[in-house]
C-alpha cells in the first residue's frame, strides 16, 4: 500500500460512484436502520442533492448489551429494496465473518467498524470477497496498525479499501473523539488509498459536525461518512450527533468551493 507518485488507487462502489478520484465521496444517512419508512425519507431527501451513497447500520457494536443491537437480516433487506428503487450504492457494517455471504448481494460496500479494525479473520475473510471494504481506523489504533490492517484485506486478494479517519480516543470527552486531522494528511502521503473522514463519530455532537466535516475536505480527504436523519432526535443510536437532512445537504453544497480549492 505504500504511497507511488505514478497511482493513486480508484476505489468502485458501483459502475457510476468512485472514490479517490476526482470527485468526493459523500456518504449520507442514520446510525441505525430503523425501517423502510426511515430510509426511503433518507434516499429520498439526499439522492437528488449530490449524497453519492447512503449509510446504515444493522448489526450494531453498542457498548451495552442492552442497548438495541440492530435489526439485522431485515435491516438488510431494507437496504437492498432503497438500493434497488433509488439506484444508489448502499454501505453497512460486518462484525462477523458468518454475516458476510447475506451482504453480497444486498449491498455495495462492507464497513469493518472501529472495533474490529484488527479481528485479523475478519479481515482475512474480506480479502476473499469482490466488493470494497470501508475500514474504520480503531479506537486508538496507530497509522501503523491501521495500514497493517489495511495489508490484511489487500494481502488476501482484495484491494479495494477506503481508509477511515473517525476520531481516537484522548482525555477530554466533551468531544466524544479527537478528530486526527494529522492521519489524514500523513495517510495521504503513505498510502496509496483513498481517505474519507467520519466527523459524527469524532465529534458526538452535531453542531461540531460540519465544521470537522470542511477542515477534513481542506485537509485532503477524498470523501466523508456522515450520519444524518429525518427525526435526528429520535434516532435509535448516535442521536446526538445526527444532522438532519436538510442539513445534510446543506452541508454538502458548502463543501463544493472547498473542494475546489484543494
Ligand atoms: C458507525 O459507523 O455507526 C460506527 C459504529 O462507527 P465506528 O466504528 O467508527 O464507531
Ligand atoms: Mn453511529
Amino acid at each position: 500500500l505504500k504511497a507511488n507518485p505514478h497511482h493513486q488507487s480508484v476505489v468502485s462502489i458501483t459502475p457510476t460512484v468512485a472514490v479517490g478520484a476526482d470527485d468526493l465521496l459523500i456518504v449520507g444517512g442514520p446510525c441505525t436502520v430503523e425501517n423502510l419508512g426511515q430510509m426511503t425519507t433518507v434516499a429520498q431527501c439526499l439522492v437528488p442533492h449530490g449524497i453519492q451513497a447512503l449509510r446504515g447500520g444493522v448489526y450494531k457494536p453498542r457498548t451495552s448489551p442492552y442497548s438495541f443491537q440492530g435489526s439485522g437480516d431485515a435491516g438488510l433487506d431494507i437496504l437492498a429494496q432503497i438500493r434497488c428503487h433509488h439506484r444508489v450504492p448502499v454501505v453497512t457494517e460486518v462484525m462477523a465473518i458468518h454475516q458476510i455471504e447475506s451482504m453480497l448481494d444486498r449491498v455495495d460496500m462492507l464497513q469493518v467498524g472501529s472495533r474490529n479494525m484488527q479481528n485479523f479473520d475478519l479481515l482475512k475473510a474480506l480479502g476473499e470477497i469482490e466488493k470494497p471494504v470501508l475500514l474504520k481506523r480503531g479506537l486508538a489504533a496507530t497509522l501503523e496498525e491501521f495500514v497493517m490492517a489495511a495489508e490484511y484485506i489487500v494481502s488476501h486478494g482484495n484491494p479495494g479499501i477506503v481508509l477511515c479517519e473517525r476520531g481516537i480516543r484522548s482525555f477530554d470527552n466533551y468531544t466524544r473523539n479527537v478528530l486526527d486531522l494529522g492521519a489524514v494528511v500523513a495517510l495521504k502521503q503513505i498510502t496509496h488509498l483513498p481517505v474519507i473522514v467520519d466527523p459524527s463519530h469524532a465529534a458526538g455532537k452535531r453542531e461540531l459536525v460540519p465544521a470537522l466535516a470542511k477542515a477534513a475536505i481542506a485537509a485532503g480527504a477524498d470523501g466523508l461518512i456522515v450520519e444524518c436523519h429525518p427525526v435526528p432526535d429520535q434516532s435509535i443510536s448516535d442521536a446526538r450527533q445526527a444532522l438532519s437532512l436538510d442539513d445534510m445537504v446543506a452541508l454538502v453544497e458548502q463543501l463544493r468551493p472547498i473542494a475546489a480549492a484543494v
